[in-house]
């Protein structure tokens, strides 16, 4: 498949071998970086890429020059792994990805098709409108485990799954999220090396990052703390862990867990501040969602959690609770001082 790339490629997708290629034949050193005005404006650039990240949620608007682009990211790669918080990588990576999703939603399928199979190395087959994934490819960046995205609700053809390109876009999101993380965990630069410059940055970019970890880290001990963990079902308690540790949890997790804290009596703004310690978390659409399950928008009907049966088929229970068919169940039961026997499933 012939694939031209264009500069305007190498702004939105600076992480592809060919753009950071064409840098490197530049002869950009590290030393360079930090010295005179490009060098500054490669460093600040990568800075407010990650500063953003951190405060929006978002990526700055780029600029038009591909070659600043292109070295700006891999800078910020540098000052990431300098730094080395696995949860302000998580945060960037995510922000990254999606923003790069943006963009492969608009271009042509072709181009889809090249990134999937040359950079991550995908299995991809075009068959005039059809599309055709290897199994094990669909599998391991699944964003879902429910609905269309279930493999009993996709066609199999021996080891081949048929997806939309929107689907394949939204796959290759989690691919190229894996594949910046991996990038930052592979920069190999002794930190004597780095000029001033960038550690002026990582000291700014650090600073920022505790300050909002600080205020997260109360609410994670007041988490921790509650008592009420003790009484909430396995399946809960473990979203909830998942969400302390900075981890992004399915959509499909995020209704149970709103649902079942609302259900419980928690308050909109106190579900809130739960789900501020995911990386992703964006407070327009988590606040939407959240008043949604409330019954505080649309249909204003207030949703329960899934029952046990439905959180199983959407791999979000591994546990037998004795005689309890619903999490609120489970959770009724405790605070009555009769906590259920819990066995976990092979
Ligand atoms: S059996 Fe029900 S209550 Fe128990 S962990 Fe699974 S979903 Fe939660």
């Amino acid at each position: 498949m012939r694939v031209i790339l264009t500069l305007e490629d190498y702004i939105h997708y600076p992480f592809l071998p060919e753009a950071i290629e064409r840098v490197k034949s530049l002869g950009l050193t590290i030393e360079e970086l930090g010295e005179g005005e490009l060098g500054e404006e490669i460093i600040e650039n990568a800075k407010n890429k990650i500063l953003m990240a951190i405060k929006e949620r978002i990526l700055p608007p780029y600029l038009n020059d591909p070659d600043i682009e292109v070295a700006s990211f891999l800078a910020s790669l540098i000052i990431l792994s300098i730094i080395g918080d696995s949860r302000l990588i998580e945060r960037y990576s995510i922000v990254f990805s999606k923003s790069v999703s943006r963009y492969l939603s608009e271009d042509y399928p072709e181009k889809i098709i090249y990134i999937g199979s040359k950079l991550l190395g995908w299995q991809i087959i075009k068959n005039n409108s059809t599309i055709k994934l290897r199994v094990w490819n669909y599998v391991n960046h699944l964003p879902e485990f429910k609905g269309r995205w279930k493999l009993i609700n996709k066609p199999l053809d021996r080891g081949w799954i048929h997806v939309t390109y929107k689907e394949l876009v939204r796959l290759l999101e989690n691919g190229i999220r894996l594949y910046i993380r991996d990038m930052i965990e592979r920069v190999n630069i002794s930190p004597s090396e780095l000029p001033d410059n960038i550690y002026r940055a990582v000291e700014e970019i650090s600073s920022t990052w505790g300050s909002m970890q600080t205020e997260l880290e109360k609410i994670r001990m007041r988490l921790g703390k509650g008592r009420e963990l003790e009484v909430y079902p396995p399946c809960i308690r473990t979203m909830m862990n998942e969400i302390k540790a900075g981890r992004n949890i399915t959509h499909s997790a995020r209704f149970a867990l709103a649902a079942f804290l609302l259900n419980i009596g928690l308050s909109v703004e106190e579900v809130l501040e739960i789900f501020k310690l995911s990386p992703d978390y964006r407070d327009d659409i988590a606040r939407y969602q959240v008043e949604h399950i409330a019954g505080l928008r649309g249909s204003r009907t207030k949703y329960t959690t899934y029952k046990c049966v439905n959180m199983k088929s959407l791999g979000l229970c591994r546990w037998h609770c004795q005689g309890i068919s619903h999490p609120l169940q489970y959770y009724f039961k405790s605070i009555r001082g009769k906590p259920p026997y819990v066995s976990e499933e092979s």
